[in-house]
């Protein structure tokens, strides 16, 4: 079936990235894949990582954990957002190492007596997932019915290098290693680093990194680290759509709900076939769409299955025609940096929202 849209995922530029990153920081890396592997694709993803050399795979949820394992996932998976209640078993028994933040959920994975692999979560300072108030009490309990595997903390300003705040969280995991050490527990893995800090902070390395951003091929911020290119990585989504409708259109037409944009002369409009339901974020400014060599801006607000982008007063477009939403730039076509900043985001938000409507379709080959 031919689509009215679809995300392009290059599969050889993520095995590109995954053995770039591999490179820089000569360790084993663990492919983040959490939430459909930001927008490319769970299983594909997870699969082709395995098999471009990632030695860990991470997500967020034990569900998509479970759904990495039966598709043939074997390498280790570590799911670090798995609340008390949750099904502890079922992870144990697919052989899925749990991150461990609290001493609620220490207890349950204790209780099945089947020692379970663990990583435990430490807060060094961003004050979201991790031990802090309950570190000392955790401290002292019983370790003998869990099998400690990992030691891991994540930074909040790694996309900031010069930051003291870096300085100061790897000091603090320092301590805390040596804390847990204190009590006869030291875990063979620890791990500290996420994409920016990989590409940026070599003191943090340890023993695995944890990439998902720089794995897609894109930069954790272009501001403070320079643009995919300049980090040697390769933008791995791009984004197309069709023209629905091509209409040339007089000066003066009120474009869109609230009529916010009035064109200015006579003019080529293209409806472009997305929406926000396909996660086209609805405050961008800015941004558009790429056709035959010239980027086409958005004109007026972005609707739920369609947004108008202005061709200007010539065009060879066609209704049915394809026009690029990002993609890496090498043609001059937007990016996912251009629409995150054009969105009052980022390019993990863009990439991440692209919606369940918009088929993802693998290239140049599979895994
Ligand atoms: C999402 C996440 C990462 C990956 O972060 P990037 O900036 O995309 O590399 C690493 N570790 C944890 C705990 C995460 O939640």
């Amino acid at each position: 079936m031919e689509h009215r849209a679809e995300a392009r995922i290059d599969i050889a530029a993520i095995a590109a990235n995954i053995s770039h990153l591999k490179t820089v920081s000569g360790v084993d890396l663990l492919a983040v894949v959490k939430a459909d592997a930001y927008g490319h694709g769970l299983i594909e993803v997870g699969l082709a990582a395995q098999k471009s050399g990632a030695d860990w795979l991470g997500v967020a949820l034990l569900e998509e954990a479970i759904a990495l394992r039966t598709h043939g996932v074997r390498i280790p998976i570590l799911a670090w957002l798995v609340p008390p209640g949750s099904d502890f078993r079922a992870a144990h028994s697919h052989d899925i190492d749990i991150a461990v933040s609290s001493i609620a959920a220490f207890n349950e994975i204790s209780a099945l007596k089947s020692h379970a692999r663990i990583h435990v979560e430490v807060d060094t300072g961003m004050t979201r997932g991790g031990f802090l108030d309950e570190w000392q009490e955790f401290l002292n309990l019983d370790f003998s019915k869990v099998d400690v595997v990992g030691l891991f903390s994540h930074f909040a300003r790694a996309d900031e290098p010069d930051e003291k705040q870096n300085a100061d969280q790897l000091n603090r995991f320092t301590m805390m290693v040596a804390d847990l050490a204190a009590v006869g527990i030291n875990p063979p893995i620890k791990h500290l680093s996420n994409s920016a800090a990989t590409l940026k902070n070599p003191n943090a390395t340890f023993n695995l990194v944890r990439t998902g951003i720089a794995m897609y091929g894109l930069s954790p911020d272009i501001k403070t680290l320079g643009d995919s290119k300049s980090l040697g990585l390769k933008p791995a989504m791009q984004l197309r759509a069709k023209l629905h409708l091509v209409k040339r259109v007089p000066a003066g037409s009120k474009v869109g709900y609230g009529a916010t944009a009035v064109t200015s002369e006579q003019t080529y409009l293209g409806v472009v076939a997305m929406g926000y339901a396909d996660g086209i974020p609805r405050i961008v400014q800015g941004a558009g769409v790429f056709f035959d060599g010239k980027r086409a801006p958005i004109i007026g607000r972005v609707s739920m299955d369609q947004f108008v982008v202005d061709l200007g007063a010539s065009t060879t477009a066609l209704a049915g025609d394809w026009t690029i939403v990002f993609g890496d730039g090498s043609q001059g076509e937007y990016t996912a940096d251009d629409w995150g900043a054009a969105s009052l985001s980022i390019n993990y938000e863009i990439v991440t929202r692209i919606g369940p409507r918009v088929p993802r379709i693998y290239a140049p080959h599979l895994y």
